[in-house]
């Protein structure tokens, strides 16, 4: 950090006189450490993503869209338990303080933060190969976390929006720039293997059912189920609900304007089975992605 010394840095892009509302944390940046309140009755949910340049996005991204995801990724970790953003920290080891990169990152960064109302309270910054790390803390009522081993037999699998678009660009872009390869994150098959094996179920999955966008549905079939099923990086919500829950979970999505569509059904017998509509069994080798057993 020559030109733009480590304190500067941090006070020019990441320290801010007035920030969002709602979410005040006692102390932020500044000190030995954040301080925020737990209020009575309450618990704190945890959760930490990095995003390594090379690897979860191309060199050269635009900073303000790679600000929006480095937060984004952990929102939907909150989301997905249930919980309220409040806070979030950011550690950030950047290859030189380039002034217009770190404009154009916090101002991606702090507009999806304001929206949640959920404050920037501290961070780490360092020069190094381009790596951005945050933390998020959210609240949620004690108890009431979303976890991934309660999933029961008899019940639905649900999907929030559409699935597969994040890996259609990502082909896209592979093809066109005929770039090293770099990961997704996750994906249905393997998000919802996860549920399976915590809440020690199996399931039947419809491909046919799954919610696809237009731009996804214009491509051939295969590629479709691939997509949707193994593409990762969609940052939608899988969650099971018994079945009489469906018409109140149909209201809430028409509430907070969300699709919301079911997607097949919890089982007894373990393993994750996926049929079309007409209940035929598909064959499918595409597994969710994992960082250290890549094909
Ligand atoms: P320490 O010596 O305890 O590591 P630093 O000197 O690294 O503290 O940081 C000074 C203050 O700035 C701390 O409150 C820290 O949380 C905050 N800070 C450092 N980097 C960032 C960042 N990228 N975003 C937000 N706050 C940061
Ligand atoms: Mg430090």
């Amino acid at each position: 950090m020559e030109s733009l010394g480590e304190f500067e840095l941090i006070s020019r892009y990441f320290q801010r006189a007035a920030p969002n509302q709602g979410a005040q944390a006692v102390l932020g940046i500044g000190d030995d450490c954040a301080l925020i309140d737990a209020q009575s009755g309450m618990q704190i949910a945890i959760s930490i993503d990095m995003l390594v340049e090379g690897r979860h996005f191309f060199a050269g991204a635009d900073p303000y869209k790679l600000g929006h995801k480095s937060l984004a990724v952990n929102l939907s970790d909150l989301a997905a338990m249930g919980s309220q953003p409040k806070a979030f920290t950011l550690a950030l080891a950047l290859p030189k303080a380039d002034a217009h990169w770190l404009e154009r990152f916090s101002a991606g960064m702090f507009a999806l933060a304001d929206r949640h109302g959920c404050e920037l309270i501290g961070g780490d910054t360092t020069a190094g190969p381009l790596n951005l790390c945050i933390t998020v803390f959210g609240e949620l009522p004690a108890g009431q976390g979303l976890r991934r081993d309660r999933a029961r037999a008899g019940g639905d699998i649900w999907i929030s929006g559409s699935l597969g678009d994040a890996r259609l660009a990502l082909d896209l872009a592979l093809r066109k720039t005929e770039h090293a390869a770099i990961d997704v994150s996750d994906g249905l098959r393997g998000d919802l293997g996860h549920i399976l094996e915590r809440s020690c179920v199996g399931s039947t999955l419809d491909a046919d059912a799954l919610p696809r966008s237009p731009f996804l549905l214009a491509r051939d079939r295969d590629t479709q189920l691939a997509c949707a099923l193994a593409g990762g990086d969609d940052h939608e919500l899988c969650f099971t609900a018994p079945t009489h829950s469906r018409s109140e979970i149909e209201a809430i999505a028409e509430r907070v304007g969300i699709a919301l569509t079911r997607v097949g059904r919890i089982e007894e017998a373990p393993g994750l089975r996926i049929v079309d509509a007409a209940g035929q069994a598909l064959p499918f080798a595409h597994r969710g992605f994992d960082h250290f057993k890549t094909a």
